[in-house]
């Protein structure tokens, strides 16, 4: 049986911007953000300078629980360079921030058990320059 992974810290770079930083600098920190608009409430994942619903650009940046259920997902074997790299590549719904979905990777499972609607708890994965990378493990 072989885990999926997350990809070594070292090939993961990303370059935060000021719409951006928040979600980097609370990952840093452990914890799960999401924007969220002031003014009607709505979540946005990615984050965006402006409401997709209501066009303000006035955000919240909300924590949430690190719950998550997978909505979709693929299973990668090799990436180059990695021939025997195994990575579960996943969308996940976030239950704290209706409407948001975040793009990330399912660590540490047998890829055939992952299923649509799993539940998955958050953890972090040391990226390159001293960041974090949200990942999901399934939860207890
Ligand atoms: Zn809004």
């Amino acid at each position: 049986m072989v885990l999926a992974t997350a990809l070594p810290s070292e090939h993961v770079h990303i370059t935060p911007n000021p719409i951006t930083e928040p979600f980097w600098a609370a990952a840093k920190e452990r914890r799960l953000v999401a924007p969220q608009c002031s003014a009607c409430g709505q979540f946005r994942l990615p984050p965006t300078p402006y409401c997709p619903e209501c066009s303000s650009n006035e955000v919240t940046w909300t924590e949430l629980s690190g719950r998550a259920e997978v909505y979709s997902f693929a299973v990668v074997h090799g990436f180059p360079g990695m021939p025997d790299v195994t990575l579960v590549p996943v969308v996940v719904d976030l239950p704290d921030a209706p409407g948001a979905r975040l793009v990330s990777n399912i660590i540490d499972i047998d890829p055939t058990e992952v299923t649509i609607g799993m539940q998955l708890s958050v953890d972090f994965h040391p990226i390159a320059d001293g960041w974090l990378l949200p990942v999901f493990r399934r939860a207890d």
